[in-house]
């Protein structure tokens, strides 16, 4: 033995592992979330986890590329790692436009990585869930992304989530005036993009320290909240009424900006009101995009839910089902007699779809009871040499300690009834 103790290994910060209780539970949410999105005719893609750092870079705004992972590869290349998923998709988009449908709408679920300062719901490494339409103008098509994304967040259970909306174009309008050669029109929606962190006092002390005359700084914040919905706004907020969305889950507002550079019209944002740690989801549209990366000409319309957010809000809101994604039965192993009883036994229930678990020892069968209540496996299924010579088996149900002997032949149906 060393004299010191070794050090004991852990993750970085920012990033996290998973156990198999938290595991279940977005394993969980995720096909829920999944399943309204294929409701929605969204078809999946996946994008690599390293991309040229040309690629990443110059994209999200300055604040943003301070964030991007990049390093250079052992063949020279300056690479990154993806910090969200449109710019990758964006560059399948202008690399693969001619094998792609005239109207493309895909979901894209991965990992995604931002060197920020790690805090509750903001990580390093994070999980995205994103559904784009891609080639399309129409405020139709801002209305699916928006009435998917209801119905995605409606499906888990969120009763109270609100789609905030708002047209970044109007916005920019109205702001160009307040710009001046030291701080561009970008660089206000930046600070304005910061109201619900830092209020509207906040707001005006950043503008001034960037450079913008005070009062000046309040009535870009003044003109902006007296917006109404643009015509294009209007004609989306049309379409998501008529798709069913209730009107109170959505809502219009005229300070919502994203942070982001790239969007070029309307913008989405998610919120839980009951839950505090940021939006759940944001997007927008984002048509000169695909240009800007050599592709043709490309409109395109998407949003991003903040999978880590939208597990904690519904482990919150209790929103998960207690028992998720657990093993049926445990197939203790009485003795080296009936080790082959007990194995043919595991065999046939799971050649019957059931989640069966062979324990890996011949420990007293105190122990291996004591397995099964610690992974919460409901039954036991005990074959000594009693049962093993009337071809039959003990099964055991943890939850209430009861026990009944049953023929093997009626063992599956046995184990099925108990289960419910
Ligand atoms: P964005 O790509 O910045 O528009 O973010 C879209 C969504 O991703 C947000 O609404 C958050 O829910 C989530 N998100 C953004 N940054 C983080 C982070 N650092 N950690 C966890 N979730 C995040």
């Amino acid at each position: 033995m060393a004299d010191k103790a070794k050090e004991m290994p852990r993750t970085l910060k920012g990033f996290r592992d998973f156990l198999p209780a938290d595991k279940a539970a977005r394993d969980f949410l995720e096909q829920r979330v999944v399943a309204v999105f294929e409701r929605f005719g969204f078809q999946p893609v996946e994008t690599p986890t390293l991309e040229y750092a040309s690629l990443i870079m110059g994209k999200y705004g300055e604040d943003a590329d301070r964030l991007v992972y990049s390093f250079e590869d052992r063949g020279g290349r300056r690479v990154a790692l993806p910090y969200d998923q449109t710019v990758p998709s964006a560059r399948v988009l202008a690399q693969h436009r001619r094998d792609l449908p005239r109207y493309f709408r895909r979901y894209a679920i991965r990992n995604v990585f931002r060197a920020e300062n790690p805090q509750r719901g903001r990580y390093r490494e994070f999980k995205q869930c994103d559904i784009d339409i891609f080639g399309s103008r129409s405020p139709l098509s801002d209305a699916e992304i928006v009435a998917c994304t209801y119905f995605s967040f409606a499906e888990v259970g969120f009763r109270d989530a609100r789609v905030r909306i708002n047209d970044r174009r109007a916005l920019v309008e109205a702001l160009e005036p307040f710009a001046t050669p030291d701080v561009d029109v970008f660089s206000v929606i930046r600070s304005i993009d910061k109201l619900d962190k830092i209020d509207a006092d906040g707001v005006v002390k950043e503008l001034a320290s960037k450079g913008l005359d005070e009062a000046q700084a309040r009535r870009a914040l003044d003109t902006v909240s007296a917006l109404e919905p643009s015509e294009n706004l209007a004609a989306v907020l049309g379409a998501v009424r008529a798709l069913g969305v209730p009107d109170e889950a959505i809502e219009f507002s005229p300070m919502l900006a994203r942070g982001l550079d790239y969007y070029t019209g309307a913008i989405f944002e998610v919120t839980v009101p009951s839950f505090a740690s940021g939006s759940l989801a944001g997007g927008g549209r984002y048509d000169e995009l695909i240009e800007q990366l050599g592709g043709p000409e490309t409109p395109a319309v998407g949003i991003a839910f903040g999978f880590d957010r939208m597990v904690e809000a519904a482990t919150q809101l209790n929103l998960l089902p207690e028992a998720l994604g657990g093993t049926d039965v445990l197939v203790a192993i009485f003795g080296e007699d009936t080790l082959d009883a007990s194995l043919a036994a595991a065999a046939r229930l799971r050649a019957a779809g059931l989640r069966c678990e062979v324990y890996p020892a011949t420990d007293k069968m105190g122990k291996q009871f004591k397995l099964a209540d610690q992974k919460r496996i409901p039954l036991v299924v005990v074959i000594g040499p009693d049962e093993a010579a009337q071809n039959s088996a003990t099964l055991r149900d943890m939850r209430g300690g009861e026990q009944s002997v049953v023929a093997i032949d009626e063992l599956v149906g046995a184990v099925k009834q108990r289960l419910g």
